[in-house]
Formats: C-alpha cells, sequence, structure tokens
C-alpha cells in the first residue's frame, strides 16, 4: 500500500477556496471574440461550430466538449492579452499542443476558450557545445531530434506519438518513451521553461545551468497538465548520439519468465536505452502488421537496446543473450545491422494501430507499477479480461514498470464501453495496491480523476489546490482536469470508482 493510501483520508477540510473552480460566469461568445479580435488575426478567433468541432477532444476521443472559441496567438505578447481578458473576464482556458493526449487533458471547457499553440513552431536555436535546445511548444517532439542530428545530437524522451506530439504537450505531461529508462523523462531533460501565468505574466523558471537556487519550480510546473500556466518557451538538453545501439529480442512461453528477465537485466547491473514487452496477442498483432520477425507462438516478447561505444555494447549484447537464455528463453535473436533494429522496433512502435486493425475500438490505459511486480499484475489482468469478457493486449515500456494496457472494445455493443472503463478502473486500482501509480506518462486530465482519491488522501489533495490557488487565483486554467474536488474525492470513495459515463461514447476510441 503507498504511503499517500496510508493517509487519513477522513480528515477532509471544508470545501471552499482551495476546492478547485467549477462555477463559472456565463460567456457571451461574440462579446468575448469582439475583444481577441482587437490584436489577434480575424482567421486566428475560431467561433463557429464547424471549424470549432476538431478540437472538441485529444486522442481520447470518447471525452468530448465544444468550446466557446478556439484562438491561435502568434506571439508571447498575444497569449499574455489573452490570459488577462480571460483572468478579468473568469473564462476558461485550455492550452493545447497537438492534441495526441490520452487523458483528455486538452478537451476543451464548455464555457471557455481553447488557446491553441499549434503556430509557436519555431526552434530558436541550438547550442551544440552546451548540448541544448530552445523551443517554441509547438515543435514537434521527432522534430527536435532531426535538426539536431547535424550536430551528432538528440532529444531523448521519445513518446510514441513524436511525430505529432509537441514539446508544451510534453512538459505539460512529462511525457516519456522508450528511451525513458536510461534517459529519464522530460522533466530530467529540460533546463528551463518560459510561462505565462493566468494573470498574464511572463516568467522564466529554470536557467541554462543545471541546477537553480530555490524551490524547484521546473519540476513542479513539469506534468501539470496546463493547470499552473501556458508555457511559451522550453530550453531542452540534447544528449550525444551513441556509438551503436543494437537491440536483443527474446522471446518466452509464459509472461512470468518474461517479467522475471526484466529483473534479472537490470538486476545485472545493465541500463537499457530501451526494454519493452509485449504479450501474446499483442505480438501476433504487431507481426501481422509490421512483419517485424517476431516469434509468433511466445507468449511473450521482450527488445531489449543496448547502447553506448562499441566495446560496451558488444558486453552488454553478450551479456543480455545469455541472461535471456538461462531465464527461459524459447528465442534470442540481436539486430545484425541498422535496419534490422529499426525493423524490429517498428513492430513495437507501431503495436497500438496494428491492435486497432483487430478491434473495432480499443481504450489504451496507463498505470505504473513496481517492476518486482510485473508478473502478478499481469497475470491477474488476465483473471479480469476473462470476468469482463473484454480481451486486453499488453505493450509496455517493461524497464520502468510503466503498463499500456489496451483493453478491445466495440462502443456499438450496449454496455460494452461501460465494461471498458470499469475493467480499466480495477487495472488502475491494483497498479495502486501494488504500491504503483495511476499512470505513467498520459496524465490524469479528466480520465482518471476519478482515480485520484484512490491515490491520494484528502490532505494532499487540499495541497494540491492550494498550488495550483498560488498560481491561478481564479481557477481558470484547465479547470475540472488533474486533481479533484473534496466533494468528489468524499463522492468517488463512497460509490467506488467506476461509474457509468454521463454521455453516450463516441464510437471512435482512443488512438493509443
Ligand atoms: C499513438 C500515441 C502514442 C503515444 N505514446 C506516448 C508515449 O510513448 N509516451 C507518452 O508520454 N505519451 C504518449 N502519448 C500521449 C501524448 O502524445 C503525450 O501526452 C504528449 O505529450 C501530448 O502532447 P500534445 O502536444 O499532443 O499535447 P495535448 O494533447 O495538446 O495537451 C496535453 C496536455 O498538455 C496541456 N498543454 C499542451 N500544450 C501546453 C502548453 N504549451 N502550455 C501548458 N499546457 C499545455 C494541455 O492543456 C493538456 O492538458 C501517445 C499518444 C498517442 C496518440
Amino acid at each position: 500500500m503507498s504511503a499517500a493510501k496510508q493517509q487519513d483520508t477522513s480528515a477532509t477540510p471544508a470545501p471552499g477556496k482551495l476546492d478547485g473552480r467549477v462555477d463559472f460566469p456565463p460567456v457571451y461568445r461574440s462579446a468575448l471574440a469582439k475583444k481577441f479580435r482587437r490584436f489577434l488575426n480575424p482567421d486566428s478567433v475560431i467561433s463557429d461550430e464547424e471549424t470549432i468541432r476538431p478540437y472538441e477532444c485529444d486522442g481520447l476521443s470518447m471525452y468530448c466538449e465544444m468550446p466557446q472559441l478556439v484562438l491561435l496567438p502568434e506571439t508571447v505578447e498575444q497569449v499574455q492579452q489573452i490570459m488577462r481578458i480571460c483572468h478579468a473576464d473568469e473564462v476558461p482556458v485550455v492550452a493545447r499542443g497537438a492534441g495526441t493526449g490520452l487523458s483528455a487533458g486538452a478537451m476543451p471547457h464548455a464555457g471557455g476558450v481553447v488557446l491553441s499553440l499549434a503556430k509557436f513552431d519555431r526552434i530558436l536555436g541550438i547550442d551544440p557545445g552546451a548540448r541544448s535546445a530552445r523551443l517554441q511548444p509547438g515543435v514537434r517532439n521527432l522534430a527536435i531530434t532531426e535538426a539536431a542530428a547535424k550536430h551528432g545530437l538528440y532529444y531523448g524522451p521519445d513518446p510514441s506519438s513524436q511525430i505529432a506530439c509537441t514539446i508544451g504537450g510534453n512538459v505539460a505531461e512529462n511525457s516519456g518513451g522508450v528511451h525513458c529508462l536510461k534517459y529519464g523523462l522530460t522533466v530530467h531533460n529540460l533546463l528551463s521553461v518560459e510561462v505565462v501565468t493566468a494573470e498574464g505574466d511572463r516568467v522564466t523558471i529554470g536557467s541554462d545551468g543545471y541546477d537553480s537556487c530555490g524551490m524547484d519550480l521546473l519540476a513542479l510546473m513539469t506534468g501539470s497538465e496546463g493547470l499552473l500556466g501556458i508555457v511559451t518557451e522550453v530550453q531542452v538538453k540534447l544528449l550525444p548520439k551513441p556509438e551503436v545501439a543494437q537491440v536483443v529480442m527474446a522471446g518466452f512461453d509464459s509472461v512470468q519468465k518474461a517479467g522475471d528477465a526484466v529483473a534479472g537485466i537490470i538486476g545485472q547491473g545493465i541500463i537499457p536505452g530501451g526494454l519493452e514487452m509485449m504479450d501474446g496477442f499483442a505480438i501476433q498483432a504487431a507481426e501481422d502488421f509490421a512483419r517485424a520477425g517476431y516469434p509468433t507462438d511466445a507468449a511473450a516478447l521482450l527488445l531489449c537496446e543496448v547502447d553506448g561505444t562499441r566495446e560496451e555494447v558488444q558486453d552488454h549484447i553478450r551479456q543480455a543473450e545469455e541472461l535471456f537464455r538461462t531465464m527461459g528463453a524459447t528465442s534470442v535473436r540481436t539486430s545484425g545491422t541498422e535496419e534490422e533494429r529499426a525493423l524490429l522496433w517498428k513492430g513495437r512502435k507501431s503495436a497500438f494501430p496494428a491492435v486497432g486493425r483487430i478491434s473495432p475500438d480499443y481504450y489504451c490505459m496507463d498505470g505504473t507499477i513496481p517492476r518486482s511486480q510485473l508478473a502478478h499484475v499481469l497475470t491477474e489482468m488476465d483473471r479480469m479480461s476473462a470476468h469482463y469478457g473484454l480481451r486486453v493486449a499488453n505493450v509496455f515500456h517493461a524497464g520502468d514498470g510503466n503498463l499500456h494496457p489496451l483493453i478491445l472494445f466495440d462502443a456499438n455493443v450496449p454496455g460494452e464501453f461501460e465494461r471498458t472503463e470499469a475493467f480499466g478502473g480495477d487495472i488502475l486500482n491494483l497498479c495502486v495496491d501494488v504500491g504503483g501509480s495511476i499512470t505513467g506518462e498520459h496524465g490524469v486530465g479528466m480520465e482518471k480523476i476519478r482515480q485520484m482519491p484512490n491515490q491520494f488522501g484528502n490532505l494532499e489533495v487540499s495541497q494540491f489546490h492550494a498550488i495550483k490557488q498560488a498560481f491561478d487565483t481564479r481557477g481558470i486554467l484547465n479547470p475540472g482536469k488533474g486533481v479533484p474536488t473534496l466533494r468528489q474525492c468524499q463522492e468517488y470513495r463512497a460509490i467506488g470508482p467506476l461509474r457509468q459515463p454521463s454521455a453516450a461514447p463516441d464510437t471512435e476510441a482512443s488512438h493509443g
């Protein structure tokens, strides 16, 4: 049981100022649009329903809402002006990057505006000597590595969505990826961020150096899901491209053995660049899609990438091959060329869309558990899958215990979406019960707000609200997301984390 769970949840501070804002004055769309059109291009203030529609959700498309307006500023000064107006008029603001989020974090507020950072897509500078890059928040994750490549550098955190997701969204979600086991999450790869506050002030948090004095506000801002400020510039650390990288692929006849092999590799002192696992269902789907040469008779597959100098890689690859064989691998293969390595990763990176081909809809969950609990949790998930009558495919960052179960369902079958949500809720509760967390990298957003009281006691929830209040006195930034109100905490604990959705589900599921 986590320390957070052991707290006294009965000590409920009275709901009030520090309890998350839910009420806002009515918005008069045309009057509001007029204020923004004074300093934004007319086509940067979107008010017609048809053009707003694509902004109604993020990657978790079963949660949708239409905003009053969508705003597309081009300068930081314009962002400041927007925030000043919204602060004065108490209008909710939801920041948006590429909208690939998977927890409905960028879902609009019905009474507010969406502030899109799509036009902030410039790389402001790369300093090879300092191994850093200055970026506008709308720069795509992969574009950073592409631009840094000519200096022999790259940007470490690599979400599978990196072709589309933005660095501003990565900061807001503290995003991770395959290489985060060795190179850290977004928070470990930042030097500074520039933020426009809820009141429209422009502040820089962090510095060019590896540490700054005072409290670590950079860490606080990272993963704050658009609740504390609008990120308008990001300075990231760049890493030197390793001399060599190779992948060992190992198939196992049981999930238990593969889970034990994950612990074995780390225990051996090898920190792989990436250590990913797929279960039998995901192996089959990925192989049908990518033809990567995966062993389709295996119950579990590990992809273990080792990078570094040639000697180091040779040594670690030999150790990993040996260890996998000793731990019962039924097949072991190592990439011999860059093309082969890319193909092995192609299967893994396309596993989500591959699963999408075999089911009308799927729901991508995100939770973290201690590595030692992998086999137990996967076995429990099998049991739950039978209980709910829903198939589940597992593709995940095994090295850091970050699970991504994909629950397959058909939203057109009455009751199936509700069962999917209940199944997902049970998985997250299981993660908490074994000492893990309800989110690994996708954030809480709207999706996991019901699980928050399961992970945190009322005192911690009140502290979250106090932090929010310190940054956003009027509670206009992404209201209703990330942290439940204390009233909601009581309600969710009373009725349990499972629920019936208030609205009919969209027929498209998350893109995972
Ligand atoms: C196929 C697929 C694979 C994925 N794989 C991964 C993965 O491997 N690892 C991972 O971590 N995630 C993954 N994700 C989730 C998602 O891509 C990340 O959360 C990503 O960081 C979101 O970036 P975005 O630009 O799309 O942000 P959005 O979805 O637009 O926004 C996400 C949140 O950030 C806030 N926000 C956005 N920009 C700003 C800003 N400038 N200032 C303040 N707040 C802001 C929004 O309000 C929202 O709360 C995946 C998603 C998909 C669809």
